[in-house]
């Protein structure tokens, strides 16, 4: 654990937000596998070149992102899907875009192995009765799923998607509706997640969170004024963080006043 704002760790948080996509698991291998089944079958379905269906599909990416940006659909594979088959002229399958979609997600989930310690953390932020939220981009059929196929659906006191809330971090409004779901406005709350803009400057400047970077191969080290009040690599680091802090609590109390 590096933490870059001593004063901000003196006592336990009230209430924990944690990002999922490369926060709780590593996103880019899950990814690369779901891109590469999907573009075999593509290719192999409508008989095009791997790279025809790579061309097709980025520029439906593109599209979709452009319309649709900072809402839960503009990350929708379904509707990347949907476009890449209008594109390379085919008009809108929707029986294939949904094949193509479950294929995704389904090679996805099947590579998708969470962090080691995620379930302790869970565990241990229950016994020491902070609250925890999923704070979440995307739709809600396919992060609820995530949490299902985790083991995760049982482990967290509310999820709020970009979906629900109207707008991807870091809009205020995922944030706003996870405060509310937990009654933890104006309380000491710390938002985990893995990228600079979305999680820890939309966490610190939302909501005032106290904001834990999640560090691993492939994430942006959020620096300067982006800069995080800890960043960490290990889960177990984030227990150990608790721990100390629980430890700290409980000797105060335990001093007679
Ligand atoms: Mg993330």
């Amino acid at each position: 654990m590096k933490i870059y704002n001593f004063d901000a760790f003196k006592k336990l948080p009230h209430a924990i937000l944690f990002d999922t996509d490369n926060t709780l698991y590593p996103y880019d291998e899950a990814h690369a596998c779901a891109m590469k089944a999907v573009r075999l079958k593509v290719s192999r379905t409508l008989a095009i070149t791997p790279d025809a269906f790579d061309d097709a599909y980025s520029e439906a990416r593109r599209q979709v992102k452009k319309r649709l940006e900072g809402t839960a659909s503009s990350h929708s594979r379904l509707l990347y899907l949907q476009r890449m088959l209008e594109i390379i002229g085919l008009g809108s399958q929707v029986l294939l875009a949904l094949d193509f979609e479950q294929t995704y997600w389904r090679t996805f989930l099947s590579n998708a192995v969470l962090f080691d310690g995620v379930k302790e953390v869970l565990d241990d932020l229950r016994l020491l009765g902070i609250k925890t939220a999923v704070v979440t981009d995307l739709t809600a059929q396919i992060q609820f799923r995530k949490m299902v196929y985790f083991g995760l659906d049982h482990c967290f006191d509310c999820i709020v998607t970009s979906e629900e809330a109207g707008h991807d971090k870091p809009h205020p409004a995922p944030f706003d509706l996870a405060l509310e779901k937990l009654n933890a406005r104006g309380k000491n709350v710390w938002m985990i997640g893995d990228n600079p803009v979305n999680d820890v400057q939309g966490g610190r400047e939302r909501i005032g969170a106290i904001t834990l970077q999640k560090i691993h191969a492939g994430v942006i080290k959020a620096e300067r004024d982006n800069a995080p009040d800890a960043a960490f690599f290990d889960f177990s680091d984030l227990r150990e963080l608790l721990r100390t802090l629980a430890n700290k609590s409980a000797s105060r109390e335990a001093v007679p006043s």
